[in-house]
């Protein structure tokens, strides 16, 4: 088979590259996910919370991929979730990019509704927080919703579809060659160019093959931490300045980055499953609510010499708490962790908040935990109860492991395109992004820089 462009991921990365040369160009486009298409897109865990271990994971991979099933949360921001001046080189271009994301979302269906605060709300949130150490982050925000996101990337890919792109679902790029590359059943399809946007699911693949080409790949830092689960009345008042509150704290003890992401009022906690561990995550929907908020407490680790690969050491700590919770999630209530003993089902159920994930093991997080991070957990709990009464109660109750895995950094210029000629890297997969807008936006940048190739866009890259 032969096309022009060869597009590896059906994620917003691959979904807005292909939508951004399908716009601009008569390039023929084959865009290519080893998932589902969206109405087969089924994950157990955002009903149940319990993964069933789906091949590929349907939460992970398909149509719209990583974002479509859950909270679809806009954070329309450009050093949120990445930080797109860094990869561009320029303020301006980085937020005209978040706007013209936000406006494809908006063509498409996503809800009218952004969450901002007004300036004196926001200034009093920050004020409070600066006076105990923290920075505030304020984030005007579009909640998509894990019910009506799907609908959204339904309507983007019948899009996609009229303006001629080829898809390709259900199949695994096993090889990328320059020029070329490698379908599961055996195909070749030859090309132009190559953009591939294969996510979290696909980085360690996207890994070795960049390793196979000799390009330059670097470890990044890593984020391990819990789940926060507290009554939803505790975050109402923080939630009304902004959806999903970012606060940066930097622990007493160890002077460590610890923040707060993937905030879901009156949500609910899920389980994630990777190859032989358990981890948790959350999500909220639009209709169906709990009594509960959740948000991910991280600590950023970053590891130089003789070890750099952060991602070994986060898959040690997944695979002790793992073992330790008998092959589900760790659940202590904070009170539990101060004093150094395991949680017991007992003990949870005389508590005021009930977990809205059952499919755990009451147990002791600090067993499982370097004490370094236990430190910084309880600590930046501590000085975040200052800005959020409440949240460090003794019943507030922590689901672990939480552990954020970011791709391997790979080297590319301002186009995001590789040392090898014609080979463009977007999205979460590449180490690019973390999140749904910056990672669109990465695969604009990538189209773009095809286009630049092929003389129809003129950029000044210097
Ligand atoms: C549970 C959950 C909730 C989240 N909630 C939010 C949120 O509310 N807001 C937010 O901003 N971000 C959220 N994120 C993060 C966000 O979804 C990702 O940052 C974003 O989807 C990354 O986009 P991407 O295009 O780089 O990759 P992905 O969205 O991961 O898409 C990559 C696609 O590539 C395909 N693929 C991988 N390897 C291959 C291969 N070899 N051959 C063919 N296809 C392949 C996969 O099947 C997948 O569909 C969430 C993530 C998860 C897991």
């Amino acid at each position: 088979m032969q096309t022009d462009v060869v597009i590896i991921g059906a994620g917003p990365a691959g979904m807005f590259a292909a939508l951004e040369l399908a716009d601009k160009s008569n390039l023929k486009i084959h865009l290519i996910d080893m998932g589902r298409d969206i109405n087969e897109r089924k994950c157990p865990a955002t009903i149940t919370g319990v993964c069933e271990k789906c091949n590929p994971c349907s939460q992970m991979s398909g149509i719209g991929g990583a974002g479509t099933l859950s909270s679809g949360l806009l954070n329309l921001r450009p050093d949120i979730g990445g930080n797109l001046e860094a990869l561009t080189g320029s303020s301006e271009l980085s937020w005209e990019l978040v706007r013209y994301v936000d406006n494809v979302f908006l063509k498409y269906g996503a809800p009218k509704n952004v969450y901002t605060a007004d300036d004196e709300q926001v200034n009093e949130l920050a004020r409070k927080a600066a006076a105990s150490g923290i920075r505030f982050v304020p984030i005007p925000q579009r909640h998509m919703g894990t019910d009506n996101t799907p609908r959204v990337i339904a309507n983007f890919k019948d899009d996609l579809i009229k303006k001629g792109i080829r898809l390709f679902l259900k199949k695994k790029v096993t090889l990328i060659e320059q020029g070329k590359v490698k379908l599961d059943d055996g195909s070749d399809i030859h090309c132009s160019y190559v953009l591939a946007a294969p996510g979290r699911i696909g980085a360690a693949w996207l890994a070795e093959q960049v390793r196979k080409l000799n390009i330059p790949i670097k470890h990044g830092p890593i984020d391990i931490g819990v789940r926060v689960e507290v009554p939803a009345i505790v975050m109402d008042p923080v939630i009304e300045v902004n959806y999903d509150p970012k606060f940066h704290i930097y622990s007493k003890t160890y002077d460590d980055f610890v923040r707060t992401f993937c905030t879901n009022a009156r949500g609910f906690v899920v389980q994630e499953v990777y190859d032989s561990t358990i981890g948790v995550n959350g999500h909220a929907m639009l209709t169906k609510k709990s009594e509960n908020t959740n948000f991910a407490f991280l600590v950023r680790v970053n590891l130089t010499e003789p070890i750099e690969d952060t991602t070994a050491y986060g898959q040690s700590i997944a695979a002790i708490t793992t073992t330790l919770g008998g092959g589900k999630p760790l659940l202590q209530r904070l009170g539990d962790l101060k004093q150094w003993r395991r949680s017991t089902w007992g003990r949870i159920n005389r508590s005021n908040v009930k977990p809205t994930l059952l499919n755990v093991t009451p147990g002791d997080i600090a067993m499982a935990f370097p004490h370094r991070i236990v430190t910084d957990i309880s600590e930046g709990l501590d000085k975040l109860d200052n800005v959020v009464p409440g949240v460090a109660s003794s019943s507030t109750l922590l689901y672990a492991p939480e552990i954020k895995f970011y791709a391997n950094l790979i080297q590319v210029d301002l186009k995001l395109e590789t040392p090898v000629p014609n080979l463009f890297v977007a999205g979460d997969g590449a180490g690019l992004s973390g999140g749904i807008v910056t990672s669109a936006a990465t695969g604009i940048i990538a189209a773009r820089g095809i286009l630049h190739k092929e003389g129809i866009e003129t950029i000044n890259y210097s």
